[in-house]
């Protein structure tokens, strides 16, 4: 699918790094940013989208096989169910998915994602053997399905192969239910070799993951920063940390050390890593990540579902700290509910109001809208996430089905509404890089994209089913 680049667009309503701003024409380069940027009465007769427009966000931490699997563990199984029990039905589903299942779920994800506010993807990619624990005979089968699944729907992918090779703290040896994810160095690199072709050719960028301290060492987080350094410089860096307290007392049990503080111990992180939820975090680690110039992936919903616990946003960003949203096990789809889910957190701990607004703006919505957009682009190794010049042309423009009931939807409140009224999370037109790539909330591949799904839903429902079977046998 390659919709045709636009030359520009004309915005009645924008969302700028300055705010809102009106009557702004904006030309687009041929590489999908913007080349200019003028208040005008649009001389050019660009394309004019009378509906307030936001930059587009870039999800920047996603598990797509989990969006299957979304809705599946809200049953109470335990006395005291966790993100643990979670996990063993999390490992137990992804030991029943092909490759081709893989694809059908992240392109139906990635459709809903694109409805959702967002315009780029970084895939933080774990499934990597076949169903037996051993590779592929291409080892980056799965890491080619997630490609074809951003192809299909237009969505930006930066993709992170990862690297998980222990069970906890100290190298501890996997366990049999990982044992699609696991990888040695040799293989890992293989797999970043492999993908190196087919992700320049269809644009997507790749970066590289350890995926927390309990699944990669120092020592193996050390060669992997020597493979970056030879092969993809300059890339993001993700990792998991800190998310759950268990996580914390593991890892102070191990080496008395806090796990972000072990995290800063051994690895350069700077502006191109990304550190996913840092949930529990001391004064000390909150300053020096924010000192760091990394980005905080924050995943708010996951993080709610998962009872995870609540991340210091309110400190964290008056330290100037970075952060960008993800959807994480995708639980939600939309980038509003990841930040209404966001702002709630702070209020409920803080029992305050628009406790994330910012010195130079009062909107919560928008502060949090742009900082993540900004967050999530950076996160992904791209140009700005802002409608400025040099930025990505990359916009969401915010509708209703009914008008009349929302705020004047010419006014700066429609994002707040968007947000935070709970009136439908509603886009019209979605563009990437210059492309239209939703036209009046209609994707063109939509039909295919579910009906694809549907199959492979049923493929794996029954699969299951098996399984239950077995395991009652
Ligand atoms: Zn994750």
């Amino acid at each position: 699918m390659t919709p045709p680049h636009m030359q520009g667009a004309h915005f009645r309503l924008a969302l700028t790094p300055e705010g809102w701003r009106r009557n702004l024409s904006a030309r687009f380069a041929p590489d999908g940013t913007v080349a200019a940027l003028t208040e005008d009465d649009n001389p050019l007769g660009l394309p004019v989208y009378e509906n307030p427009v936001v930059p587009g966000i870039t999800n920047l931490h996603s598990h797509a096989f989990q969006y299957a699997m979304a809705g599946l563990s809200e049953v109470r199984r335990n006395p005291v169910d966790s993100f643990w029990s979670w996990r063993d039905i999390m490992y137990f589903f992804a030991l029943t998915l092909s490759p081709e299942d893989m694809q059908a779920i992240a392109a139906r994800l990635y459709l809903a994602l694109i409805k959702g506010g967002y315009t780029g993807i970084v895939e933080f990619h774990y499934v990597h053997n076949d169903l037996d624990g051993t590779p592929y005979a291409r080892r980056e089968e799965l890491s080619l399905a997630i490609f074809e699944a951003a192809a299909a729907t237009g969505l930006e992918l930066t993709h992170l192969p990862v690297f998980y090779a222990h069970s906890n703290f100290g190298g501890l040896p996997p366990t049999d239910g990982q044992r699609r994810f696991i990888q040695d160095l040799d293989g890992y690199a293989a797999i970043i070799e492999a993908l190196k072709g087919p992700a320049a050719q269809a644009g997507h960028r790749l970066g590289i993951a350890p995926h927390s301290l309990r699944a990669a060492t120092a020592d193996e987080i050390a060669r992997l920063m020597e493979l970056r350094q030879s092969v993809l410089p300059d890339c993001p860096v993700h990792i998991h940390v800190a998310e759950q307290v268990k996580e914390v007392e593991d890892a102070l049990a191990w080496n008395g050390r806090r796990p972000v503080e072990q995290l800063f111990d051994i690895a350069p992180v700077d502006e191109r890593w990304c550190l996913i939820h840092a949930t529990h975090l001391i004064d000390a680690e909150v300053a020096q990540i924010a000192r760091s110039g990394a980005t905080v992936g924050l995943c708010p919903m996951t993080e709610a579902n998962l009872g995870d616990g609540i991340f210091r946003a309110a400190e964290y960003l008056h330290q100037g700290g970075h952060f960008g949203i993800g959807s994480d096990s995708n639980i939600a789809t939309f980038a509003a509910q990841e930040l209404q889910q966001l702002e709630y957190s702070q209020r409920l701990r803080d029992r305050q109001r628009n406790v994330l607004a910012a010195p130079g703006q009062p909107h919560v919505a928008a502060n949090l809208w742009s900082q993540a957009a900004l967050g999530g682009a950076r996160a992904a190794g791209r140009p700005d996430g802002a409608l400025r010049v040099g930025g990505m042309a990359s916009f969401v423009e915010l509708t209703s089905p009914e008008p009349a009931a929302m705020a004047p939807v010419d006014s700066e409140a429609a994002l707040d509404f968007h947000v935070f009224a709970g009136r439908g999370f509603h886009v019209g037109d979605v563009c990437v890089r210059g492309k239209r790539v939703v036209s009046a909330g209609r994707h063109p591949r939509e039909e295919a994209i579910l009906a694809d799904y549907a199959a492979a839903m049923q493929r794996v429902s029954q699969r299951l089913a098996e399984r239950n079977e077995g395991g009652r046998r």
